[in-house]
């Protein structure tokens, strides 16, 4: 494997849509959760080759103090040369001390979570940071030579997209992820905030216009990138790859090793009982939901699935089958087709869903 991520579950609050495993530093769970990082790491590390794309994400990794970023950004894993290093950052948490210490490990790309430049729907959000800090810390950022992605939250109530995507786009970073907010139930904002699909409709529309002009292009349903800038760790997830996981609740998608199966998932349990050395719950996948799972990622990537090789690698026999399922989409404008490739247009990214439903279905 040449992926990894690395879970870091600690922020300085909880956002209250938060559906991520994130929890808050208490005394001596960040030492505790960096010496067993060490630990797994050491034991991964000869099943891995050198690393094309490593990922930090959390959580806030970049919240850690300067001492822990030294120990989690030093696990000895071996890196290819050019690899691809994220880590997911704060606006609040870059000053320039810690960019430059960033720098200095080998960290060269930022997932930064800025969400909006509004400060009332900041406040809304939860958010600790405010947006002069959020433009403040892209700047340098930027000027640090980092490549940058920005997170955003399109559709807000009382949110003005237009202008958050325009500040999104003259800042001249080369990567913006654009999501909608579907609180978690049961969580404080889910009571605040229900989804609206024409608000959102509408939100994902102007930030195609809006980023498109900046050059920005929308290269997966939610993701939009100058060419080459794209994420190299993330196209291994829509592409099926293989990547390897640590940390706690990070899940990995491996080579199976028994006869029959083509991968197995690990997923490990959340922090306190991943301390206490819990193992991972294993998921076998077998080559028929393989198949599934590369529809269901790859018709989100413009570049879409080339059937043949997917065909090749899990050994079932289904292109003409698919093909024959997606004639109405292609006739319809939603899908298209390159040799044995099948990609999903603009419109067709923005039914991904029904899509892989009607594809599914010619599989069984
Ligand atoms: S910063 Fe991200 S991971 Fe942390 S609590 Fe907020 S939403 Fe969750």
């Amino acid at each position: 494997m040449t992926s990894l991520y690395v879970h870091v579950p600690f922020c300085p609050t909880i956002c209250p849509y938060c559906a991520f495993h994130a929890v808050r530093r208490t005394k001596g769970a960040v030492e505790a959760f960096l010496d067993k990082l060490a630990a797994d790491a050491r034991a991964l590390a000869p099943r891995l080759g050198p690393l094309e794309t490593l990922y930090y994400g959390g959580g806030t990794p970049s919240y850690l103090r300067e001492a822990e970023l030294v120990r989690l950004l030093n696990l000895g894993l071996p890196l290819a040369e050019n690899a691809e290093v994220t880590l997911e950052a704060n606006p609040g948490t870059l000053n320039k001390k810690r960019l430059a210490l960033l720098k200095e490990l080998g960290v060269n790309r930022l997932s930064i979570g800025v969400q909006s430049f509004e400060d009332p729907v900041l406040k809304t959000l939860g958010r600790a940071h405010r947006a002069k800090g959020a433009l403040r810390a892209v700047e340098t950022a930027l000027a640090f030579g980092f490549r940058v992605s920005i997170d955003l939250i399109l559709g807000l109530p009382g949110q003005d997209v237009g202008a958050d995507l325009e500040a999104a786009a003259s800042l001249g970073v080369g990567h913006v992820s654009a999501y909608t907010l579907i609180p978690e139930p049961g969580t404080p904002l889910a009571q605040e905030i229900t989804p609206d699909p024409d608000r959102e409709a509408e939100a994902f529309a102007a930030a195609r216009e809006i980023l498109g002009r900046a050059g920005l292009v929308r290269y997966e349903v939610s993701n939009f990138a100058r060419p080459n800038e794209e994420a190299r760790h993330n196209l291994v997830y829509w592409r099926m790859g293989f990547w390897a996981a640590l940390g706690p609740a990070a899940a990995s998608h491996e080579p199976a090793e028994a006869p029959g199966l083509y991968a197995k998932r690990r997923t490990n349990p959340p922090l306190f009982r991943w301390l206490g050395g819990e193992a991972p719950r294993e998921e076998a996948i077998t080559p028929l939901e393989h198949v599934r799972e590369a529809l269901m990622m790859g018709l989100r990537v413009r570049e879409g699935v080339d059937l043949a090789a997917l065909e090749g690698r899990s050994g079932l026999t289904f292109k003409e089958k698919l093909q024959e399922a997606a004639r109405p989409y292609l006739e319809a404008g939603w899908l298209e087709q390159t040799g044995d490739r099948l990609a999903p247009t603009e419109a067709g990214l923005d039914r991904v869903h029904s899509l892989v439903l009607s594809l599914w279905e010619a599989l069984s």
